[in-house]
């Protein structure tokens, strides 16, 4: 009976431990609700180039992966050398591709991600390339649109999917990631149905209130609440319903002056015990010179906050 109960306990030693090092890539707990933001080195993805990153002096960012040409191990090494000097750390890789357009719902469709037929052969060979080049920056995760999942569970588009992300999620195991997926384009019972179907463990969600909006996918505080156990990272993300919410897009706006209702949000986050990094995205369309100026507002309106909520 000693015996048994040893080596149960073993086992579950090896696993917890096995764990942690593909979900945080080191056994050191990260601060809860670091206030981070989307950074990358060249044109490829949006966010804050990562000189602007420094100047707006977080301690985490999101890395856009660079153009494939760039995905070096010099630069790789470069990165690192920068960002140890200016005591940041990446929380996660996020992975894009040549050729997506966001420029409508239909075209996110037709372009965005691993879902498009078209493409997908192709993508996922980059995707595992994206994978090694995180590596090398010790990136203990992965963030992507996977793109539109098919909703027909029966379907055999659906069960491509499937297939597709389990072997996404054990390359990237390999490397030590896990994968979050970016929260908009299924609604909450659909994605949290897809990730039980995929069945990996390392495969969670960067929650994204704001494209729970903007793709009209539902309620985002109700979507969270339901997706808790899943989340690992979240966009500080504002927007605008639009008047045929799932048809045309709805408006991204400043955090804190949308439909979040961002202090309902970090409610929220606290009562499913996240403690992961708050990433601020701002993209501002409009005016897109004021990007920088959006994200270090919106890094004085999450301190006050997180005072307030934490
Ligand atoms: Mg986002």
């Amino acid at each position: 009976m000693r015996n048994k109960l040893l080596t149960m306990l073993v086992i579950v030693g090896l696993f917890s431990s096995s764990f942690t090092s593909v979900v945080c890539g080191t056994d050191e707990k990260a601060e809860p609700w670091q206030i981070g933001v989307i950074a990358r080195i060249d044109e490829h993805g949006t966010g804050l180039k990562l000189d602007s990153a420094i100047k707006a002096n977080v301690p985490i960012i999101q890395l856009a992966a660079p153009f494939k040409d760039a995905r070096t191990k010099k630069n790789a090494d470069q990165i690192l050398e920068t960002l140890a000097k200016n005591k940041m750390t990446i929380s996660s890789v996020i992975a894009g591709f040549d050729d997506e357009s966001y420029e409508s719902i239909p075209i996110v469709k037709e372009t965005v991600g691993l879902v498009p037929k078209k493409t997908r052969a192709e993508r996922m060979i980059e995707f595992k390339e994206i994978s090694d080049f995180a590596k090398l920056l010790n990136a203990p995760a992965i963030m992507f649109h996977l793109g539109f999942v098919p909703h027909d569970r029966n379907s055999a588009e659906y069960k491509d999917i499937v297939r597709l992300m389990k072997e996404i999620c054990d390359y990237v195991e390999k490397n030590g990631q896990a994968i979050y997926l970016e929260t908009g384009q299924e609604t909450a019972e659909a994605l949290s149905m897809f990730i039980k179907d995929v069945d990996r463990a390392n495969l969670f969600i960067n929650f994204d209130p704001a494209n729970m909006i903007l793709y009209g996918c539902g309620d985002p505080i109700g979507a969270l609440e339901i997706l808790g156990q899943y989340v690992r990272s979240v966009h500080c993300k504002d927007a605008l319903w639009a008047g045929n919410p799932g048809e045309e897009w709805g408006k991204e706006v400043l955090f804190g002056t949308g439909d979040v209702h961002a202090k309902i949000f970090m409610d929220t986050l606290k009562k499913i015990e996240f403690d992961g990094p708050l990433i601020i995205e701002r993209e501002n369309h409009e005016s897109p010179h004021h990007q920088f100026d959006d994200v270090t507002k919106t890094i004085g309106f999450l301190k006050v906050l997180r005072e307030n909520v934490l």
